[in-house]
């Protein structure tokens, strides 16, 4: 006699570059500097996919230098805007003052063509949720997602306070239950800040890059990280022997939690590139909270913020 054990299906994607994706499934295998992995320093994504791959109903906003809604591994993943998408050329359809934003908005120009003209919106864009199980490139955290585009950084990816406060507020107006930002700088805003309260009381999870100054966040404050808003989730960088990143910020108060942030291959512009920064952790927290959000679509942005502290792995490099 033996228990009758239930089977399920290990789901891995078929995208051919899963296997550089150390951050979704660390196998030990060696980073684009050739650096031997730690197997199990991951965010345990193969594990996750197992009980959930992402939904159409959570809207993921990367408020960055846009998204390439044309790439084919993000296109069928970007958020769309049905009433503008369905209305008329030039014309404000759905009344939310930007025309004709069908996957988002610019605010360097105010206009509703959040398309990147510089990669680094694109390339967070895909980690959070570049297309699962489509046999081409990479897998995001999410295979099924809606990603809103919202642009205020330059080609040069730099941007203004004024922009950031419209970008924010623009995610947080359409409905975005995550806010992804790999952006930071200048010094504090009371103005940025009430945009985040704002931005919490809508209910969204607003999380943000620690920074790669290699700074101690709780003595030197880093923004947007370190505003003292709920809804802020700090992230810090860690490398696939799960190290500190040797330029990621850090602060055992201010930030929270630490993910995967060295060479880290993902959509550009003009293809797929490793890159390294607390940018690229921070899409890794935003996937597994829109996950998370796709699961249990009764979690607050507050409990999802609580969940993914308290679920997240203690290890010896933090
Ligand atoms: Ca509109």
């Amino acid at each position: 006699i033996e228990p009758n054990y239930i089977y399920r299906a290990n789901k891995m994607p078929n995208d051919p570059m899963i296997a550089q994706l150390w951050g979704m499934n660390n196998f030990g295998q060696k980073d684009k500097d050739s650096a031997v992995g730690v197997k199990g320093i991951d965010i345990g994504a193969t594990e996750a996919w197992d009980i959930e791959t992402g939904s159409d109903n959570v809207i993921v906003a990367v408020i960055d230098t846009g998204v390439d809604y044309t790439n084919p591994d993000l296109a069928p993943n970007m958020w769309t805007n049905e009433k503008e998408l369905n209305g008329k050329k030039g014309v404000d359809d759905d009344n939310n003052g930007v025309i004709d934003d069908i996957y988002g908005y610019n605010a360097t120009n105010d206009s509703g063509d959040p398309k990147d003209d510089h990669g680094h919106g694109s390339h967070c864009s895909g980690t959070i949720g570049a297309k699962g199980d489509d046999g081409k490139g990479i897998v995001g955290v999410n295979w099924n997602t809606r990603i809103m585009g919202v642009k205020f950084l330059d080609s040069n990816g730099s941007g203004s306070l004024e922009g950031a406060i419209k970008a924010i507020d623009y995610a947080s107006k359409m409905g975005a239950k995550i806010l992804s930002n790999s952006w930071g700088g200048g010094g504090e805003s009371q103005t940025l800040k009430e945009a985040i309260e704002r931005s919490n009381s809508a209910g969204a999870l607003f999380v943000a890059a620690a920074g790669n100054e290699s700074n101690n966040n709780d003595a030197n404050p880093t923004f947007p990280a370190s505003y003292q808003v709920p809804n802020v989730l700090a992230v810090a960088a860690i490398d696939n022997r799960g190290q500190i990143a040797s330029f990621s910020n850090y602060g055992k108060s201010s930030v929270h939690v630490g993910a995967p942030g060295v060479n880290i291959l993902s959509t550009t512009t003009t293809g797929y590139e490793a890159w390294s920064g607390t940018s690229m952790a921070t899409p890794h927290v935003s996937g597994i909270a829109a996950l998370l959000a796709s699961h249990e679509p009764s979690l607050t942005n507050l409990e999802l913020k609580n969940r993914i502290i308290t679920t997240a792995r203690p290890i010896a490099g933090l």
